[in-house]
């Protein structure tokens, strides 16, 4: 193969708690997994029943086009359906973006600290990454714009950023896309925008009229609970849109997945619950974390980033330590955080197992 494909470092995902269960003699039902920024609440109802319908049908190839998920997104984001492109995941999005925008040799920039998948997506094409420092853990905007050379061709932007949260508001992104030229995509990948309180929430997909090389990237598998189901969206205009359709997978999105997408699309009392659940579940952990003495990165997303130690095997070994108690969270070493974990927020007795587990681990760990 290719040496700048033996090169890539494969992405690590959360442990299963199969797995775990397995590895550590451990009773499924016992596990707290707080490690992929999963909805706690599992797939809405309302998905399940659309579901159920759809199966009826899964002798057929699933609607190459997805007209209908099109169509319901297009009428929720105001913008025509052909702007709109399904993805198997949003990690499906970012990578047939880069293949559409980019070839091998020219350049993508990202930030530092931001989504791993940028890096898996820039080296798979053998393109050049520009990986920019992060300020405060998040995105250095200016930088990036400064960043920015001849052969750049794309720029990922994480917003709210995993695995840090922090958030760039809506007066910053415009500033950046005003300074980007023209025949540089920024690919805005809002996978937790759900989660933002109503005074930080922007307009994104009214950019995408203004702006001809901005595509915004969405999920299912964060707010709207069908991680499992892999389906995500981008939208931007036409001529792009039509670029990404020729590198994409005919069937990309399965039926289940778009049936599912479309219900919860629709499901507001879900998305409320989530969103409560979440500004609740955050309190919670930032209390906690605060009476332990513990640095964390304030988060916009379903998830904190927390500093468990000084040394460099910190996180792993708090890590292991929570394993042990049947506590599933993701080390961020991978990042270049390796004093860190980033925890998912989960439901109130989830975030109390892991409060009181994190105790324990930090208490053995001294
Ligand atoms: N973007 C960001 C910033 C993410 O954190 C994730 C999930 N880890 C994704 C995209 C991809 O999620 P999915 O493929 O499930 O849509």
């Amino acid at each position: 193969g290719p040496e700048y494909v033996r090169a890539i470092a494969p992405y690590q995902a959360g442990k299963p708690i199969s797995e775990v269960a397995r590895e550590f003699g451990l009773d499924e039902a016992s596990i707290v997994k707080l490690a992929s920024n999963e909805n706690p609440y599992g797939v809405p109802e309302s998905a399940k029943t659309a579901m159920a319908a759809a199966a009826a049908d899964l002798g057929r190839y699933p609607d190459a086009n997805g007209f209908e998920l099109k169509a319901a997104l297009s009428e929720r984001y105001d913008v025509p359906a052909d702007w709109i492109t399904l993805g198997n995941g949003s990690n499906d999005i970012l990578e047939i973006a880069a293949h559409a925008f980019v070839e091998k040799g020219q350049a993508i920039v990202y930030s530092q600290y931001s989504f791993a998948v940028y890096a898996l997506a820039t080296q798979g094409l053998g393109a050049r990454a520009i990986v920019v420092p992060a300020k405060d853990y998040g995105h250095d905007l200016d930088a990036m714009a400064a960043a920015i050379d001849a052969d750049t061709r794309l720029v990922f932007i994480a917003n709210p950023n995993n695995p840090t949260g922090t958030f760039i508001g809506a007066a910053e992104i415009e500033a950046f896309l005003k300074k980007v030229p023209a025949n540089v995509v920024v690919v805005l990948d809002e996978a937790y925008n759900e989660y933002l309180s109503p005074e930080n929430q922007y307009e994104s997909a009214a950019w995408v009229k203004q702006y001809p090389n901005l595509l915004v990237s969405r999920t299912f598998s964060k707010a709207y609970g069908l991680a499992g189901l892999r389906v995500g969206f981008a939208i931007a205009q036409p001529a792009l849109t039509d670029l990404m359709n020729r590198i994409r997978q005919p069937f990309n999105v399965n039926s289940l997945a778009q049936a599912a997408a479309i219900a919860a699309l629709n499901d507001k009392d879900f998305l409320e619950q989530g969103a409560r659940n979440n500004a609740a579940g955050y309190q919670q952990f930032v209390e906690a974390f605060q009476q332990m003495g513990l640095e964390y990165v304030p988060s916009f997303g379903n998830f904190v980033l927390v500093k468990v130690g000084k040394d460099l095997a910190a996180g792993a070994r708090v890590n292991l330590a929570l394993l042990k108690q049947g506590v599933i969270v993701r080390p961020v070493g991978n990042y270049g955080l390796p004093e860190w974990l980033r925890i998912s927020i989960g439901l109130p007795q989830e975030n109390a197992i892991l409060i009181s587990a994190l105790q324990k681990a930090l208490a053995s760990d001294r």
